[in-house]
């Protein structure tokens, strides 16, 4: 496999192949938390809808904290040999234990590949689990579309998989060793402790790939697995340290992580919302003519994508906001407070994200101001 990757290197894109999957150990004390829960599952109202495609509601599924790691999560077949672990939509609590994001899988007649690992090491192990219930075929690949837990804290999990290579952008590298990743494994930690231990200790560990993408903005590499085709995109850095993008060429399914959000809105804490809008942008000229898009919340969607369109619409709104608030001389707090889109208020996680998402745009556009 090395030697694919290295020829495709050399014609299309670089990539960086280290020896082995490195484990880096994270092992901060839990956070004291001063706010409460303002938007997690709710077990009164535990469901699953029977279909992950064009889904008007999203699962409300508890997790079980006594569930053993080699039980199989749900898990939604979307295309012939395509399936799609469909997370709620909510904050990590302790019901739904870190299950919010959505995750898949391939089985080709080679092999396995993973598109994201959900977000801990233990629904990391269960995943495995549930791929086991559908093949006994060895798990080739794990595609990270980017390092923020909901998509990546599960990855140590395969890391162990005898013959696996793990892919991401080269940005995880940098975020897995610095300090930032610090604060979100202690905040995971404070509320479901057990499900974050990743090794022998009862300690976190984060992963450093083999396969590291990097070079231009919309560079691709391409995976040849079976009868299957993954086209892996590198979308830069819009929403993390480092986006991924990839279609499933035969099945025709694009996997959108975090570029576009269904039926909740987005979370800027790091990336680039300008970038965001030109990679929307680049998606609907790219992939808009694709049979299936899987974003990394909500259910997956067909055409015509009005995800796309809607996460499109919420960037661009609270842009205008914020660059008015500039513009008028607000500071930032003055602007945070009125930030407010009232069209987006009942849109799971606009309580939740909307001011934070406001301070993070407010302080991009003043940069973008000095460039
Ligand atoms: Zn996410």
């Amino acid at each position: 496999m090395r030697r694919v990757v290295w020829m495709l290197w050399l014609i299309w894109m670089p990539v960086q192949v280290f020896g082995a999957i490195e484990r880096v150990t994270v092992d901060p004390p839990p956070l004291e938390l001063e706010e409460p829960q303002r938007f997690g599952t709710d077990p009164t109202r535990a469901w699953m809808p029977k279909s992950a495609i064009d889904s008007p509601r999203p699962p409300e599924y508890v997790v079980a904290a006594d569930a053993a790691d080699d039980e199989p999560l749900p898990v939604f077949q979307i295309a012939p040999d395509t399936w799609m672990l469909f997370g709620n939509i909510a904050e990590v609590d302790p019901n739904n234990r870190g299950f919010n994001g959505n995750a898949g899988f391939v089985v080709t007649d080679e092999g396995v590949v993973v598109i994201d690992a959900l977000g801990t090491p233990r629904l990391g192990r269960r995943m495995i689990a549930t791929i086991r219930s559908k093949t006994d075929k060895p798990i080739l690949y794990l595609i990270i579309t980017h390092a923020h837990p909901d998509h990546f804290y599960g990855a140590v999990a395969f890391a162990d998989l005898p013959g696996i290579h793990i892919v991401s952008h080269e940005g995880t590298e940098g975020y897995v060793r610095s300090e930032r990743i610090e604060r979100s494994v202690a905040y995971r930690k404070a509320f479901i402790p057990g499900d974050m231990r990743a090794d022998a200790q009862g300690r976190f560990q984060a992963i450093v790939p083999d396969i590291l993408i990097g070079g231009p903005r919309y560079g691709w590499l391409e995976l040849r697995v079976g009868e299957e085709v993954f086209r892996i995109y590198n979308t830069g850095t819009h929403h993390s340290h480092g986006d991924l993008v990839v279609h499933q060429q035969k099945a025709d399914i694009a996997w959108v992580s975090d570029l576009a959000f269904n039926g909740r809105v987005t979370f800027m804490g790091d990336g680039h919302t300008r970038e965001m809008l030109e990679n929307l942008d680049w998606l609907m000229r790219e992939l808009g003519d694709v049979k299936l898009m899987v974003p990394g919340h909500g259910s997956a969607q067909t055409a015509p994508f009005p995800m796309v369109a809607r996460t499109r619409a919420y960037i661009e709104a609270l842009r205008a906001k914020m660059a008015a608030a500039v513009e008028e001389g607000l500071d930032l707090q003055e602007a945070v407070d009125a930030a407010d889109l009232p069209e987006w208020r009942n849109v799971r996680l606009y309580r939740l994200n909307h001011r934070l998402n406001a301070n993070f745009v407010y302080r991009e556009l003043e940069q973008e101001l000095f460039e």
